[in-house]
C-alpha cells in the first residue's frame, strides 16, 4: 500500500498521550495484576509497533493482538513480551506460534489434538502455551459447560509434552453499559466454570478495558487493556465517570489543497448534491473514503481556524470540499479530529454522526494516511 508521505493530510499520535494512559492504567491495577496492552488492527489503528514501544516504558508487562500475524510482526521487531493471540489460530499454525513464543487461544478439544499432531513433527519445538477461552455469554469463542471444559483440560494434560497450560479467560459482553444485570450473569457462569479448573494456570484474566475501569472482579491477575491505551472511553458517552482522565492520542488534519469561490446556484460533489444558496467559499481537503473517511460524513462540521465548516457534497474516494466562511490560502489548517480555537471535534462525535463506535472510526483509517508521531 502507498503511503502519502508528501501530501498534507495525517494522523498525528501523541506518543506522551499513550504512555499517560498505560501508566495511569498500571498505577490503578493491582500489583499482582500484569497489563497486556491489546494491539490489534495496527494498534487501534495507531501503530502497532510504537504503541507497543511506549506501552512497555509505561509498564504494560505483554501484548494481546487478534491474529498470528500480528503477533510475529511484534517478534520481528524485537518485542520480548508475552504475547497472546486472542482469536482462534489454525492447529497446523501451533508450530509456528510456539517457535516464536506466542501463545494461542483454544476453545475446543479437537484443536488440540490437531495442534499436538502438528507439534510432534519437530521435537526441537519449544511448548507451545495455551490460553483456554471460556464462553460464559459472549457467544463468540470459548468452551461452554463444566464438562467441556474438563475434556478440554484432560487433553491439555495428556499433551503435556508439547502444552503449557498458561491462561484461562473469558470475556464480558455488556461490561461498558450502565446495566449490569447480564455483566453479573457472565461472572456467575465464569466462576461456575472455573470451579472446575483444579490448578490455575499462569495467568487469569476477565478483563478488558471497561471491565478494568467499571467493575471488581477477583482471582483475576492479568488485564486485556484496548481502548483506552488510545484514550476513548469504552462506552462511548453512555459512563462518564472515570477512575482516572483519558487523554485522547489521536488528531486528524489536513491541509486544504484548494480553495475557491462558487457562484449561487452552483453545485459541488458526486450527484450535484448539494447547491450553493448564495455565493459561497469552498474549500477542498485531500482526504476521502479510500483513507476511510466515511463518505456518510456529508454534511459533518470540520474546524479551520477555531470555526466549525460543513463538508458539503458527498465525500469523494481521496477529497472532500467544506464550505469556508471567508477565503482561506491553501495548506491552512484542516481539523478532522482535534482542537482548532475554543472548540473540537472528537472521534466520539464521529462516530455519533455516523451511527457507530469510536472503535470502528479509528480502526477504518486507511494505511495510506500518514501516522505522525509526535
Ligand atoms: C479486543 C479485545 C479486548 C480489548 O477490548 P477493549 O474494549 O478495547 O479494551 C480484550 N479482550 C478481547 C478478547 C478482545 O477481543
Amino acid at each position: 500500500m502507498t503511503v502519502g508521505t508528501l501530501r498534507n493530510a495525517q494522523l498525528v499520535i501523541n506518543q506522551q498521550a499513550i504512555f499517560n494512559n498505560v501508566k495511569n492504567a498500571v498505577q490503578h491495577t493491582d500489583d499482582q495484576t500484569d497489563l497486556f496492552i491489546v494491539l490489534k488492527a495496527n494498534g487501534y489503528g495507531h501503530g502497532a509497533i510504537q504503541v507497543a514501544r511506549i506501552a512497555e516504558k509505561a509498564g504494560a508487562k505483554g501484548f494481546c493482538v487478534a491474529i498470528l500475524e500480528e503477533a510475529l510482526e511484534l517478534r520481528e521487531a524485537g518485542f520480548n513480551e508475552p504475547i497472546l493471540v486472542l482469536g482462534i489460530t489454525d492447529p497446523t499454525l501451533a508450530p509456528l506460534a510456539a517457535e516464536n513464543h506466542i501463545a494461542l487461544t483454544i476453545s475446543a478439544t479437537d484443536w488440540l489434538e490437531e495442534a499436538a499432531a502438528a507439534m510432534a513433527v519437530d521435537p526441537r519445538l519449544p511448548k507451545l502455551a495455551i490460553h483456554v477461552a471460556l464462553d460464559t455469554g459472549m457467544g463468540r469463542i470459548g468452551f461452554q459447560t463444566p464438562a467441556e471444559l474438563t475434556a478440554g483440560l484432560e487433553t491439555l494434560q495428556t499433551h503435556q509434552d508439547v502444552f503449557i497450560f498458561e491462561g484461562i479467560f473469558t470475556h464480558f459482553a455488556t461490561a461498558d453499559s450502565k446495566d449490569d444485570a447480564y455483566f453479573k450473569k457472565q461472572y456467575a457462569n465464569f466462576q461456575e466454570l472455573m470451579a472446575v479448573v483444579a490448578h490455575k494456570p499462569r495467568y487469569v484474566h476477565v478483563a478488558n478495558t471497561a471491565t478494568s475501569l467499571w467493575h471488581h472482579v477477583c482471582g483475576a491477575n492479568m488485564v486485556r487493556y484496548g481502548i483506552s491505551t488510545y484514550g476513548l472511553n469504552p462506552s462511548g458517552r453512555e459512563i462518564t465517570k472515570l477512575p482516572y482522565d483519558l487523554h485522547p492520542a489521536l488528531t486528524f488534519t489536513a491541509g486544504l489543497s484548494y480553495v475557491k469561490k462558487i457562484a449561487k446556484g452552483k453545485s459541488v460533489g458526486y450527484g450535484a448534491t448539494y447547491t450553493a444558496d448564495e455565493d459561497q467559499w469552498i474549500g477542498t481537503v485531500p482526504v476521502g473514503y479510500a483513507d476511510g473517511f466515511p463518505r456518510k460524513m456529508q454534511g459533518f462540521s470540520v474546524l479551520v481556524d477555531g470555526q466549525p465548516c460543513p463538508i458539503v457534497g458527498r465525500v469523494c474516494m481521496d477529497q472532500f470540499m467544506i464550505r469556508l466562511p471567508k477565503s482561506y490560502a491553501a495548506g491552512t489548517t484542516v481539523t478532522i479530529i482535534g482542537k482548532s480555537g475554543d472548540r473540537q471535534v472528537t472521534v466520539d462525535d464521529l462516530a455519533d454522526y455516523i451511527g457507530t463506535i469510536n472503535y470502528e472510526v479509528i480502526c477504518e483509517f486507511g494505511e495510506r494516511l500518514r501516522r505522525k508521531y509526535v
